[in-house]
């Protein structure tokens, strides 16, 4: 059953229901009311109905006694005139005794227009009124005697005398069991004074056309109305119910712009507005929620693109903290990185920061705040995320909230343990239109930490292959690969700037007889030795190579040949004038070796025109100083001048007693 049709059948049974009670209830009372009327009716109407017969009686009486007193010659004059007067309908006189019916029947004169003829044989039926006998009825009689004469005075009971006995008490009167059926019956006994046997009866009134035309009309017409009031009010009450329930189905199709009509300010209008009111924040919050939800789809994939395309954490790190603060609505954040040389904590970038952190970048990246100390410095410290509202120390961003998470490496090896340390720390300030941060913050914030971590930790592993790519590892110097991208660098920019370069390449001497007698560890040690001395021996902006075996290469920036023989020999008196300490496998060998070195030097552009043609001169150059007898230095030969001397045991280039290795190692 619908709400309305239960609401409909409530109203009904509300209403109507106690108005046929009450109905049921009148009707039971009036007919108490009409039972108890009509008994009463009937009392009345016994009562007058006695006192008529014994009025009537009482007139017999007197005819009879009048008649029975007057001299016998006028007794029938008189008799006549009581009977036109009406005092009786017939009047007899007879013998001594008299008696009821008249045991002498005596004729007398008949009187015009009685009832009884002169003919009458008896008087059958008669009653005396003073002593009924109850016999069947046909008159009402009264007698009298005296001075020998019996005088009966009678009124016939007919139709007549019944029907204005019945006018008079105001119901039908009829002689006991000739009345008519229906109505309701009250029986009046015949004695002394009423010697009628009578009964009287009361007929039920007819319904008038009120009742039985207008007050059915008038039943049928209110519950009519009482229906249709019901279904009115129970479709009035539902109708909004039922646009609330179409409405709130399209809703949650999706259909926002929904709304529905608020009919009243009752308690349905009050839901309607309140389900208005809710529709329109749901779709202004859905339209929030979408617009983030894009906003943040677009800085993810530039968060994507950024994270694939490159390896430059200042690039990486804005998008990563732009994305994050996005995520949250923080109005600033900050990106701070350990400084791997003296643990400190490296700004590394910053958006919407104020006060002392309101810097540009370049300016940003030289703030450092200490690794332990303050919120910032806690996180690093510990690993472990903190949030909270104001309260930060001084030297950190001003906020009234914050959320700093620690930059992990991602987990490594299969054990997906974390990887060792912090990296650096993400922190957010002031998320807008909100006091605090919550937990989930917290979780967004991580992720993107997350993201982070493996920038930072690729870069770093991209730097260290880069680094292992281009150096020794037995010596810590570049390599040749790296050598060549020098050295064409450096060919090209002495070139555009019109400087000189110069080229020195180192070869050990004897080097083959250091491993021979001290076995191969040792010539490591060795090599590791000389490429430190060399090391010690140059200037900041000289750069040292091995370019395979125990052959090296230096390059000397803004230097001419003049620079590059200075260097020569201070590297050569490096080498020689120590011995190298050995930790010899083999016992009964000594503990330490000397070493000697020879160089080639050459110049650009003196010597060649380009990097290969430069270190080809100071290969030759090389070979000379070899074949000068090792543990010197040889210039390379220009057009002008070929051969220049050094300064320690100089010898003109391709001259010598021993034939240096012409191939490089490469
Ligand atoms: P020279 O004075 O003519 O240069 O004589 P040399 O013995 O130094 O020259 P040679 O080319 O004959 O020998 C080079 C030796 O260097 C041969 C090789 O065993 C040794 N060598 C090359 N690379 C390494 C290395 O990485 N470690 C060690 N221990 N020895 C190396
Ligand atoms: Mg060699
Ligand atoms: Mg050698």
């Amino acid at each position: 059953m619908t709400l309305r049709g239960r609401l409909t059948s409530a109203f009904l049974v509300v209403v109507l229901g106690p108005v046929l009670l009450g109905s049921v209830f009148v009707a039971l009372t009036v007919a108490a009311v009409s039972r108890d009327r009509t008994n009463e009716r009937l009392d009345h109407a016994m009562t007058t109905v006695q006192a008529a017969v014994g009025a009537i009686c009482g007139q017999l009486q007197a005819a009879a006694d009048a008649v029975s007193v007057v001299p016998p010659a006028e007794r029938a004059a008189v008799a006549d005139q009581l009977i036109a007067r009406g005092l009786a309908a017939d009047i007899r006189f007879g013998g001594e005794q008299p008696s009821v019916p008249p045991d002498v029947p005596t004729p007398r004169m008949a009187v015009p227009g009685s009832v009884f003829s002169q003919d009458s044989a008896g008087q059958a039926g008669w009653q005396d009124c003073a002593a009924p006998d109850g016999k069947q009825v046909t008159a009402l009689a009264a007698s009298a005697r005296a001075a020998g004469v019996s005088v009966l005075a009678a009124r016939p009971v007919d139709a007549a005398l019944l029907r204005r006995l019945g006018d008079t008490a105001g119901v039908t009167v009829a002689l006991d069991g000739l009345q008519k059926s229906g109505g309701t019956i009250r029986h009046v006994g015949a004695g002394p004074g009423q010697p009628l046997p009578l009964t009287l009866t009361l007929m039920p009134e007819k319904p008038t056309f009120r009742y039985a035309i207008i007050i059915p009309l008038i039943v049928l017409v209110t519950a009519a109305v009482a229906v249709v009031a019901a279904r009115w009010l129970a479709r009035s009450t539902t109708r909004p119910l039922g646009d609330l329930a179409w409405a709130a189905d399209r809703v949650a199709n999706g259909d926002l712009d929904t709304r529905v009509p608020i009919p009243r300010p009752d308690e349905l209008g009050r839901l309607a507005g309140t389900f208005n009111r809710m529709t329109r924040e749901l779709q202004s919050y859905v339209q929030a929620l979408t617009a983030s939800r894009d906003q943040l789809r677009r800085h993810l994939a530039i968060l994507g693109d950024t994270l694939s395309s490159t390896h430059d954490l200042d690039r990486i790190l804005p998008v990563i903290l732009r994305t994050a603060m996005t995520a949250t609505g923080a109005r600033a954040g900050l990106v701070l990185l350990v400084d791997e040389t003296d643990g400190s904590l490296a700004a590394r970038c910053g958006t919407g920061l104020t006060g002392e952190w309101d810097l540009p970048p370049a300016d940003l990246a030289r703030r450092r705040l200490v690794t332990g100390r303050g919120v910032l410095g806690a996180v690093a410290a510990s690993g472990a995320p903190l949030r909270g509202a104001a309260g930060v120390v001084a030297e950190e961003p001003a906020c009234e909230s914050y959320v700093a998470v620690p930059i992990c490496a991602p987990p490594s090896g299969e054990d997906q343990e974390p990887g060792p340390g912090t990296l650096g720390v993400l922190a957010l300030y002031d998320r807008l239109g909100s006091s605090a941060f919550d937990d989930s913050d917290l979780r967004t914030l991580r992720t993107f930490a997350g993201q982070a971590g493996v920038a930072v930790h690729n870069v770093r592993v991209h730097e260290e292959a880069q680094r292992l790519s281009l150096t020794d590892p037995l010596t810590g110097l570049w390599n040749y690969r790296y050598l060549r991208e020098v050295l064409r660098r450096e060919v090209e920019r002495a070139s555009r700037f019109g400087r000189m370069l110069t080229v020195l390449v180192l070869d050990l001497d004897h080097f083959k007889e250091v491993n021979d007698t001290f076995g191969h560890p040792a010539g490591d040690q060795v090599l590791g030795e000389f490429a430190r001395r060399i090391r010690v021996g140059l200037r900041e902006v000289d750069v040292a190579f091995r370019q395979g075996g125990e052959e090296f290469v230096v390059l000397l920036p803004e230097t001419d040949a003049y620079g590059g023989v200075i260097v020569a020999e201070r590297l050569g008196a490096l080498v020689r004038d120590r011995p190298v300490d050995l930790d010899p496998r083999r016992p009964g060998l000594a503990d330490r070796t000397s070493i000697s070195v020879s160089i080639g030097i050459a110049v650009f552009p003196e010597h060649g025109e380009t990097a290969q043609q430069v270190l080809d001169a100071a290969d030759e150059a090389l070979y000379a100083a070899k074949n000068a007898g090792r543990d010197t230095y040889r210039l390379a030969e220009s057009v002008s001048s070929r051969v220049s001397e050094g300064n320690f045991d100089p010898a003109p280039a391709g001259s010598g007693p021993q034939q240096p290795r012409r191939t490089l190692g490469r």
